[in-house]
């Protein structure tokens, strides 16, 4: 006899509890954990994820309390066990609620919020193919009639639409065929595929050098032994790591294991990617948040079912349901964008590192700057530290120089953008015929607008922050809500005419450029332009084949691109970077600079490397003109230590946020207040509550605590007892935020 089971279940919001339904004795019979289930929750009906099918109810409740289930979605779980149990992981460890991180290891689109919206699904085609055996004889066929059979007895089956197009018939015909039982129409799934276009790239296999020969043997020792093994590959850049995750790659496939390589930037992805495929073929599945929907539900499936074994992609690739996992890539393990900056609040290198472990498999973290975590790892022995120490054909590292702009300041007695010596720079480098890279962290025409009459600076309505002017669109924007208004006639305050831009950024520099060299052939690349992905794509394709001389660009010219003609790039000021109150501002830009550095010289000429500065004796830009990392990752822990920051301690940081400042406020004193209680043995550094350094944001005010601890256990005691204790008293969670290991505390 069918018994009725429960389903405990997650849903996808940010609800910490989970929720237990009655299951109808079909569904008891079929549901697994792992699959997706429609329940009533409230007033509205969710896509929750089944956690647990219990026979028993639990003694918590009766019969009485649960409602029943509407419908099971899954057969087949969409959540296999080992994805649901680091999605469990990551929810205890980061502290967020279960069905979230669920979600967010899915594809998107697999838990629609309105019931009755479409689900992510396969995309279907009709095909259409001919009976065996045809038997003709007797039958009176029309010229088009003849022509689809003729047609597809040329071509086997084919998609419908291209049968139409080619024998030039139309539906009506084939539909008469199929009565006449001629041919049969079938519906199958086709692939939507990201890829597709790039198809014809070749990729070459390079004869290792010695270093890369030595690091690789002692992966793939590791690899043998079938047990999890972590590596930290500190190579500078150019030095050829992306052969080595390459070779590893094929070595897990040769295991008859998967690989995952996760990238930071979707900018870097597009040529990669096409690279992976050519050297793996069908194999490489592509994740990342620009592809559509239906692409990513392919690709997904495709890993799901084991057809794809190879997969490229950022954060959330992390997730990918790939079988028999052997090794994890996680490429420029240092930067910032593997953490999501929305719950689920999680940071995918260190996931990647948990789930190895989970699965046994080896996981490669590369860098030319490692994270001064992982780093104060590997010389703990928690990875082997492996070294790339040169670049591949012995090619000089660019040289890097300050330029200070102090003495600039005062030899022209008022600010400049450029230094003689930059454009001294960019005209010689035009003359050569060699090509420059120009950074400024800045998008848009100028960083803020000002009054010269009254002093009145244009701020956002919603954010704490001023608006930034952009020429080209002719409208001021804020960057973090995107709030936009038409250019000011006259100051918003005063009315008077003395509207004045200061600072620069992207757009301005572009401008400047073209004006002070008219033969200089320019671009601009920063997130304004790469919304629009295929113009993106084609400024640096033509910038690759050299037609165009200089890219202006933020930071995310920084990174990945290998272009052998660049032999400047001028960095046109650090020190908003310097300057931003967060305790990794050193480590950022350091990153920054020797990445930067690291796209100058790649060819067989040397590069340099120009930056601006008031500051031209911070340590931080010493240490990377020197190309010196261990002397950085010395005194930047040094300073981490005095100051009680990581890898010293572990740090939490709650960020409380609403349209109500005396609300966030007294929320905030309450909060301290709570942890304050929960920390009565002291265990614990409780600092604030203090305006958050973006004190405003998109409406919303915002006030923020950090917890420090030595111990990570006690950390946790004090912040989960604080904040139970805060919403017995009746405040609302969903305005707190709290984040366990920040990157950034701004
Ligand atoms: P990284 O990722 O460390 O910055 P890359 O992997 O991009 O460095 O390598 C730099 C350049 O050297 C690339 O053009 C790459 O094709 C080339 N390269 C890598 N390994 C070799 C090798 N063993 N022999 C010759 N060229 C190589
Ligand atoms: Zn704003």
């Amino acid at each position: 006899m069918a018994k009725t089971s429960y389903a405990e279940v997650a849903v996808p919001l940010h609800v910490f509890q989970t929720f237990t339904y009655r299951l109808s004795a079909e569904q008891s019979i079929e549901a697994k954990r792992g699959a997706r289930l429609i329940v009533p929750l409230g007033r509205t009906v969710v896509t929750a994820y089944i956690v647990d099918v219990l026979d028993e109810l639990p003694q918590s409740l009766s019969e009485t309390d649960i409602k029943d289930a509407q419908a099971l979605v899954d057969i087949d779980p969409v959540c296999n066990p080992e994805i649901l149990e680091l999605a469990r992981w990551v929810a205890d460890y980061y502290a967020c609620p279960l069905g979230e991180v669920i979600k967010a290891a899915l594809p998107p689109g697999m838990s629609p919020k309105k019931s009755g919206a479409a689900f992510a699904k396969p995309k279907l085609r009709r095909f259409v193919r001919l009976r065996q055996p045809l038997e003709l004889n007797d039958e009176k066929l029309g010229d088009a009639q003849r022509r689809a059979i003729s047609t597809l007895e040329n071509n086997g089956s084919m998609a419908l639409q291209t049968l139409l197009i080619t024998a030039s018939v139309s539906a009506a015909t084939i539909t008469s065929l199929e009565k006449k039982a001629i041919v049969e129409i079938s519906v199958e799934a086709v692939r939507r595929d990201p890829l597709s276009d790039g198809l014809g790239i070749t990729s070459e296999v390079h004869t290792l050098t010695v270093p890369q020969a030595s690091v690789l043997t002692q992966m793939e020792q590791q690899m043998n032994s079938g047990a999890y093994s972590a590596f930290l590959l500190h190579g500078v850049t150019g030095s050829g790591k992306t052969e080595i995750y390459m070779r590893a790659m094929s070595k897990a496939l040769s295991l008859g294991r998967s690989a995952m390589m996760l990238v930071p930037e979707i900018a870097l992805t597009p040529v990669f990617s096409r690279r992976l495929r050519a050297r793996f073929g069908d194999q490489v599945a592509i994740f990342h948040s620009s592809l559509q929907k239906g692409e990513r539900f392919d690709e997904w499936t495709r890993v799901k079912n084991g057809d794809a074994r190879v997969v490229i992609g950022t954060r959330s690739a992390v997730f990918a349901p790939v079988k028999n996992l052997g090794l994890i890539v996680v490429d420029e393990e240092h930067e910032s964008s593997y953490r999501q900056q929305e719950s689920p609040y999680y940071n995918a290198r260190d996931v990647a590192i948990v789930r190895a472990q989970k699965e046994s498999a080896t996981v490669v973290l590369g860098s030319a700057t490692p994270s001064l975590e992982s780093f104060h790892n590997a010389s703990k022995s928690k990875y082997t530290l492996v070294n790339l120490p040169e670049r591949i054909g012995a090619r000089p590292m660019a040289t890097a120089k300050i330029i200070d702009m102090r003495t600039v300041f005062e030899r022209h007695g008022k600010p400049r953008v450029f230094s003689d010596e930059l454009l001294e720079a960019i005209r010689d480098t035009l003359e050569r015929g060699e090509q420059s890279i120009i950074l400024l962290n800045r998008r848009g025409y100028s960083s803020f607008i000002l009054c010269r009459s009254c002093g009145e600076t244009v701020q956002c309505p919603n954010c704490d922050v001023t608006l930034t002017y952009h020429r080209s669109e002719r409208v001021i924007v804020c960057h973090y809500c995107n709030h936009r208004e038409a250019v000011l006639r006259g100051c918003p305050s005063c009315r008077k005419k003395y509207i004045y831009y200061v600072g620069e950024g992207t757009e301005q520099l572009e401008e400047m450029l073209r004006l002070l060299f008219p033969s200089l052939r320019v671009a601009r690349i920063d997130r304004d332009t790469t919304a629009r992905r295929k113009v993106f794509e084609q400024s640096l394709a033509d910038f690759s084949a050299g037609k165009i001389d200089t890219l202006v660009g933020t930071q995310m010219l920084a990174k990945g691109h290998d272009f052998p003609n660049v032999t400047l790039v001028g960095v046109v000021s650090v020190d908003v970077g310097l300057a931003l109150p967060d305790f990794r501002a050193a480590e950022r830009t350091f990153q920054l600079i020797t990445q930067v550095a690291g796209r100058a010289g790649r060819g067989d000429r040397p590069g340099r490397v120009l930056i601006q500065t008031y500051h031209p004796y911070h340590y931080a830009l010493r240490h990377a003109c020197a190309q010196d990392y261990e002397a950085f990752y010395e005194e930047e822990l040094r300073y981490r230590q005095n100051h009680s920051y990581p890898p010293f301690v572990a740090l939490a940081s709650l960020l409380i946020h609403g349209p109500d400042l005396g609300r966030v406020r007294s929320d905030s004193l309450e909060l301290r207040k709570q942890l304050d209680a929960a920390n009565q043995e002291r265990k614990c550094r409780v600092l604030g509550p203090a305006p958050a350094p973006l004190s405003r944001l998109k409406g919303e005010h915002r006030f923020q605590l950090l917890i420090k601890s030595r111990s990570r256990k006690h950390l946790r005691e004090v912040a989960d007892a604080a904040l139970k204790k805060a919403a017995d008293g009746g405040m609302n969670l969903r305005t707190v935020n709290l984040e366990i290991d920040p990157v950034s505390i701004m």
